[in-house]
């Protein structure tokens, strides 16, 4: 779709968004920019993935692979995971933002996982956030990275690129998921949710998304644009702050 449609006087309007040209030329070219996108977290099975993914709340994916790569040696399945028990859990994950609530988390979760699901991880939205810890993003992840549905779980990497793109304007992680839903076009749907997360992880940054290498700047509707620092003058204009 382009723009949002028409809505009776007093009504507030969607924002608009980019439209179908601009936006399949923005994810053929992130597709083209980075052919095979993977979730730079390291897991070994849907379990751990499920378990790093709820680890990641509010820490960075280098943090969480540091911590879990002990973790897993030792507890790669909810059972092991029971074994190790809470503390043992906390101890290895300390490092991490939450690491208490997380703890708490990880052992409730494995524990349900036993009681209720065969100790397999489940396929569906509704199971996956019944268990403990398990919101909507860390549920797309699973479901995306693991059993390959199209979902798109909207971090703050997408949240960010969202809205200064264009490509699904929207004030709550929420209004941009669904926005997204609405403008991805199908074939890049898989792909859409590592895209937008590396683009906006090296590429727009937060504090200054690096406009001057960006494979998207053609369409992308923030302004302006950063420009290349090493063809800016220490005498010339400073390049412009990002827009909060
Ligand atoms: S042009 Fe700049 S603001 Fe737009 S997506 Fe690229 S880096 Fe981000």
């Amino acid at each position: 779709m382009t723009e949002s449609p028409q809505k009776k006087p007093g009504k507030k309007r969607a924002p608009r968004t980019l439209g179908p040209e601009k936006t399949e030329k923005i994810f053929a070219a992130l597709a083209h920019d980075r052919p095979d996108p993977k979730t730079e977290l390291e897991y070994t099975s849907p379990f751990t993935l499920l378990v790093a993914v709820a680890l990641s709340a509010q820490a960075t994916d280098v943090g969480v692979n540091k911590a879990t790569r002990k973790l897993f040696a030792i507890a790669d399945t909810p059972e092991k995971m029971l074994a190790l028990g809470e503390e043992g859990v906390a101890e290895h994950i300390k490092t991490i933002g939450l690491w208490r609530n997380k703890a708490k988390n990880v052992i409730a979760l494995s524990q349900m996982l036993i009681d209720e699901f065969g100790g397999e991880v489940p396929r569906t939205r509704e199971a996956l956030t019944r268990l403990p810890g398990v919101g909507r993003k860390t549920a797309n992840v699973v479901m995306n990275e693991v059993f390959g549905e199209p979902t798109i779980a909207v971090d703050t990497h997408i949240f960010r690129v969202s809205n200064r793109t264009g490509l699904a304007p929207g004030k709550t992680p929420d209004e941009v998921e669904a926005g997204l839903e609405r403008v991805t076009p199908p074939q890049w749907k898989k792909g859409a949710h590592h895209w937008l997360i590396l683009h906006g992880r090296y590429v727009c940054k937060a504090r200054t998304p690096e406009c001057w290498r960006c494979v998207i700047a053609e369409w992308c509707k923030y302004s302006p644009k950063t420009p290349d620092p090493s063809k800016v003058s220490s005498l010339g204009p400073k390049a412009p702050k990002a827009r909060k």
